[in-house]
């Protein structure tokens, strides 16, 4: 049977860490969200962030913008939340809604306060391994690896899905950490002929049971990302109770990727104010 690789009681640790951490430095962390429109999901994922904040000692302050208030208006909040020196990370809850510039409005955020690790500063920087702000996701997975000492050097490393946010710089941390890496997506001719080649598997794609047992390498590590809304709850993207069987580490969903994301942020917000302040 597989190990779980939990993530709830990671980011439970992480979190007091992260406050723990700014206690100890006398740091006041500041987290602008910014969330336009009404979208039900965002709002949701706007007040996790908000409860995250307040479990960790982060100042979270919200701002929100009628759906039609127009690019101009967000990008003039943007540039003052820059100028301001008690806000350290920057959030702009994606989707945006039809009529405004995703590209334009991450691009204007300063990439010392991109929490979200967005701007393409930033996407340059996993490029090189030189990194400010890792992409939270990504960085929830290397975690939740690194925590029980999983190596990563000179090991296959497969990731499924090739998303600007998850898949390709997921694929770039690992290639960073020396392992062999192979990227799959939607015109992946043979994907099982890939995944059976992992001794690391990482699938996030949002597909029901795209993975199944006789994908998985016998002492494979999966990781799976994906969040799917079912009646019953939400599942991933792997079937787990059969793939639970052969590998050696697995993560659930939920609490697996989900919860590290989240801590990730709270992580990006810390290093934020002590990169500002110079420590
Ligand atoms: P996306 O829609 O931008 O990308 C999906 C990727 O899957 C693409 O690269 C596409 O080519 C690939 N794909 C689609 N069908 C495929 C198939 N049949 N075989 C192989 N590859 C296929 O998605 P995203 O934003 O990267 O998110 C992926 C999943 O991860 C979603 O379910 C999303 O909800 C979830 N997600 C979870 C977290 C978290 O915190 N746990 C964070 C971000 C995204």
């Amino acid at each position: 049977m597989a190990q779980i690789l939990d993530g709830n009681a990671l980011s439970r640790r992480i979190l007091a860490e992260v406050k723990a951490e700014a206690v100890e430095k006398r740091l006041d962390p500041g987290l602008a969200v910014i969330i336009v429109g009404d979208n039900p999901a965002s709002r949701v994922y706007v007040d996790n962030k908000k409860k995250d904040c307040k479990k960790c000692g982060i100042r979270s302050e919200e701002f929100t913008l009628a759906v039609d208030a127009g690019e101009e208006k967000l990008l003039a909040l943007i540039e003052e939340l820059n100028n301001r020196p008690d806000i350290h990370g920057i959030l702009v809850q994606l989707p945006l809604p039809p009529g405004y510039s995703q590209d334009k409005v991450i691009q204007s955020i300063s990439p010392q306060k991109d929490v979200d690790a967005f701007h393409l500063f930033n996407v340059g920087r996993i490029f090189t391994g030189d990194y400010g702000f890792l992409p939270c996701t990504p960085a929830g997975v290397l975690r939740l690896l690194d925590e029980q000492g999983i190596e990563l050097q000179g090991k296959h490393c497969v990731v499924v899905g090739h998303s600007n946010i998850v898949g390709k710089p997921m694929a770039m941390m690992f290639l960073n950490r020396n392992a062999t890496v192979t990227i799959c997506h939607v015109h992946t001719k043979d994907l099982k002929a890939q995944t059976l080649q992992a001794d690391v598997l990482v699938v996030a794609v949002g597909k029901i049971g795209l993975i199944t047992a006789d994908m998985v390498k016998p002492g494979a590590v999966v990781v799976d990302v994906g969040i799917n809304r079912t009646d019953s709850g939400i599942c991933g993207d792997v079937d787990f109770e059969a793939v639970e069987k052969i590998a050696a580490y697995i993560s659930p969903v939920p609490g697996g990727v989900g919860p590290m994301t989240r801590a990730m942020l709270m992580v990006n917000t810390l290093t934020a104010i002590k990169n500002l302040e110079g420590l």
